[in-house]
This record gives C-alpha cells, structure tokens and sequence, in this order.
C-alpha cells in the first residue's frame, strides 16, 4: 500500500512559475509511491471559474489527471484563493471535493483535514469578507461576469487582502487555539493538518494532541508524506522533519 501526501498553499500563478514546475516534480514522487494526495487549499493564487481557459488552469487539471489516472486517489479542499473550484474543474483533474472539514484515518489515528482559515476567527474583518464570497448568491452572480471583470476582481481582491495583512497583527491572523481545541474535541480526533497561515509547523500540544500547519511554496516546495505504518515525513524550508502517528 502506498504512502499518503499531504500539500497546500502553492499559490499557483502561471505554468512559468518556478513553483509550477516543482509542483510536478512534486506529482512525480506522488505517482511513484503515492496512494492518497490531500490538496488542502490554495493550490492556486486565484481561481475565477472553471470556464478559466489560461494555461495554467489546463496543464494543472492535466498534470493532476495523470497522477489520479496512475491510480492516486486525490481530494481536494478549498482554500480562501481557490474557493470557486468546482465540480467541473474537479472532474477535469479526475479528484474529489473535499468537506470544509474532513476525518480520514491514519495508521489508525483520526486525523482532522481543513484549509485553516475557519480556524482564524480572531480576525473578525476577514471571516466578515469569506462569509460574503461563500455566499451562493454571490458566487452565482459573479460567475455570470465576464472572465475579464472576474480577472480584475480577483487583482482587487489580493492587493486588498496584501493591504490587510500589512496592517493586522500576525497573532490576528493566526488560528485561535480555542477554536482548535474545540475542533479536534468536536470530531473526537487527536489529530489536525491544515495550511492557510504560511506558518509551517508540528505544534504539541496538550493531552497528546498534534496540530501540523504546511507549508507555503512560495517560500519553498512543502508537503507531509505519512506511510502506511504512520511513519511521516515534513518537508518545510528546505529541511525534514521526522513524526510518527503512532505516538
Ligand atoms: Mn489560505
């Protein structure tokens, strides 16, 4: 059986990219021993609709298709960037939209699986704005607007949000750690792996509890391999870090 990859937040722009051209050296290790893939949001920069016809959006559904068809299961949640990823996009790479917030297990271990930024509620301006975007309504009518009028929106919208994170503090942006606990308690699990904060870490915390946060690619190609026996690897800023599930 293979082993179980774990990546998000690559903030995929165009297939010029540096970042794109290691995100398929990255699905070339995934094909190789790769059971299960978990793309747990921000895969891209922006995703405006699946009618997108850059470049970007065709070689990626492409390059995702060929690792599901070597027989990858691959699953995919939202991030705050790649929201409007749907059912038609999801089918072109041959993967599954995931819950907002998913249980899989892991060498026995229930491991909770979410993009992470449910999990910023201290940062009360930007869950005002995500309440606005996951508004169906909205999201109906915005993909009714040209792919140019969706393309400037989608500039706006990140010097918007580059505006805000300028000027909120790092601890507003960062998860809150009630919100956490209450969490892993709610799904009775012990475990948790999100992105979204660029904060990359295997945090302990108490009662045997372990929150681990990806990596961002812009910094530098990040992801978490976990065999089948719970054994895991993380990958964050050029470094390795070992980790079993079995702890
Ligand atoms: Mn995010």
């Amino acid at each position: 059986m293979g082993a179980t990859y774990f990546a998000s937040d690559l903030h995929l722009t165009a297939v010029e990219d540096p970042i794109f051209g290691g995100f398929l050296r990255f699905l070339n290790d995934v094909r190789s021993d790769g059971a299960r893939l978990y793309l747990l949001g921000d895969v891209f920069e922006a995703w405006i609709g699946d009618d997108d016809d850059s470049s970007l959006a065709r070689a990626t559904a492409d390059a995702i298709k060929r690792t599901a068809d070597a027989g990858v299961e691959i699953a995919f949640a939202h991030g705050n960037r790649d929201f409007l990823v749907g059912e038609g996009f999801a089918a072109a790479c041959g993967m599954r939209l995931m819950d907002e917030v998913e249980v899989i297990h892991l060498a026995g271990e229930r491991v909770l699986l979410l993009h992470g930024d449910t999990l910023c509620v201290d940062d009360v301006a930007y869950q005002r704005v995500r309440c606005q975007l996951r508004d169906p309504n909205w999201q109906t009518q915005f993909l009714s607007q040209p792919l140019s009028a969706r393309r400037a929106f989608a500039q706006s919208a990140r010097a918007e949000s580059a505006a805000h994170t300028a000027v909120t503090a790092q601890q507003i942006m960062d998860v809150s750690i009630q919100s956490v606990d209450q969490l892993l308690a709610s799904q009775d699990a012990r475990w948790m792996i999100h992105g979204h904060t660029h904060r990359p870490a295997i945090h302990r915390l108490c009662d045997r509890r372990t929150r681990i946060v990806l990596g961002d690619w812009p910094r530098s190609a990040a992801w978490l391999r976990v065999d089948q026996h719970g054994a895991g690897t993380f990958v964050f800023d050029g470094k390795q870090q070992s980790l079993s599930f079995r702890d």
